[in-house]
């Protein structure tokens, strides 16, 4: 059998277990195990706090540090109310085509993965080679937040990472960050009749909202003059303000939901740094001269890094040798390869399939991309055996 029939029949195997990210991940995190344990990888498992969701992290190798990591998420986002011409969880093929949910984004690069790592089973590598599979991605990273959080405490690191997110195999060296945050206002109900008498948390949350819209103006002029991405800067939006019961009756409580796409790490902390601060020094104060209970509290609901272009990256110097690649790309969507770059490993995102067919009806990866990425892979044989 070719190495891309064994790939489109691992692709088949890994698009069958409808991992959605609500759902738990183990039975496919069980089977990615045994495939690669099946070829001699040494497997962690890492199970979160509710045991229904797992990071397995294989490696391949001697047991030291520098080796290659190549990543991927096991999570798909969901199929409810999507119209699909076929079953989204049984693979079909049409024109060189393949369809399902989650082929492009991203079981097609966990496919090659594990399609690859027969040429590595040998016991002759010098560098090691590492699969870093994680749950929780597409709800804001969460499993190789743990991950990587679990990594810094190891004795032996890797030293490079691919992520393999459906780039059409081009080299991408940069992303932005993105955090989400829900911001809750709690103040002290009242009869409308007399405002003074009460803490309308809706109205703080307006002012909330309008500092946030200066904030944008703020960190749009600060935007780095050779900035490749679109927009330029850092961005503020705010997705959703809820708040109050009725006409006649001060709010008690209001939520603002909010985000920042940061192009580098002194944005984040500006604007966070800001809005902490606007809220302990001006908001606060006047809600609890009023009311002493009253409350702002933000919660993070995602923090994903960002990926900030570096001079010297080993992994873009590798994957750009493999690929042909002239020149890196920037991309507006978040990877997981903020958190390594953020870990200190050398990062690039580089995968198949086009992300434009990602989270659509009738995702589609194709043969050709699978076989980019599987000569890509094969590819890292002469860095492994240097
Ligand atoms: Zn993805």
């Amino acid at each position: 059998m070719s190495r891309l029939d064994a790939c489109i029949d691992h692709l088949r195997d890994l698009v069958a277990f409808p991992t959605v990210s609500s759902d738990s991940n183990l039975a496919m995190i069980a089977h990615l195990a045994n495939r690669l344990e099946d070829v001699g990888a040494r497997c962690r498992i890492l199970r979160d706090d509710s045991g229904r969701k797992a990071n397995l992290f294989a490696s391949l190798g001697p047991d030291i540090s520098g080796g290659i990591v190549l990543s991927g998420h096991t999570d798909v986002v969901p199929v409810a109310d999507q119209d699909w011409a076929t079953d989204p969880f049984a693979l079909s093929a049409r024109d060189g085509l393949l369809y399902g949910r989650g082929t492009c984004d991203m079981k097609g690069f966990i496919a090659a993965c594990l399609a690859v790592a027969p040429v590595y089973a040998d016991g002759a590598l010098r560098r090691p080679l590492h699969f870093c599979f994680t749950h929780d991605e597409e709800t804001g990273c969460l499993g190789a937040q743990a991950l990587v959080a679990e990594m810094a405490d190891w004795d032996t690191r890797p030293g490079l990472a691919i992520i393999g997110e459906p780039t059409s195999m081009r080299l991408v060296e940069g992303h932005k960050g993105c955090c989400e945050y829900t911001t809750t206002f709690h103040g002290l109900a009242g009869h409308g009749s007399n405002p003074d008498l009460g803490v309308s948390a809706t109205e703080y949350a307006a002012r909330f909202v309008a500092r946030l819209l200066e904030l944008r103006g703020e960190l749009a002029a600060r935007a780095p003059a050779d900035s490749r991405f679109t927009p330029p800067g850092t961005t503020v939006q705010v997705g959703g303000l809820r708040g109050g019961i009725a006409h006649n009756v001060i709010a008690e409580l209001a939520e603002v939901d909010w985000e920042l796409r940061p192009v580098n790490a002194a944005d984040k902390d500006l604007a966070t740094r800001t809005m902490r601060d606007f809220c302990n020094e001006t908001l606060l104060p006047a809600m609890r001269a009023v009311h002493e209970g009253s409350k702002i509290e933000t919660e993070t609901i995602g923090d994903v890094a960002g990926l900030e272009p570096v001079d010297d990256n080993e992994a873009a110097r590798i994957v750009s040798g493999l690929t042909g690649a002239n020149g890196a790309d920037v991309v507006a969507f978040g990877t997981e390869a903020g958190l390594f770059q953020k870990l200190g490993l050398d990062a690039v995102v580089c995968g198949p399939g086009d992300i434009a067919q990602a989270h659509k009806p009738d995702e589609f990866v194709s043969t050709d991309q699978l076989a980019a990425c599987l000569a890509m892979l094969e590819g890292l044989d002469a860095h492994l055996r240097a």
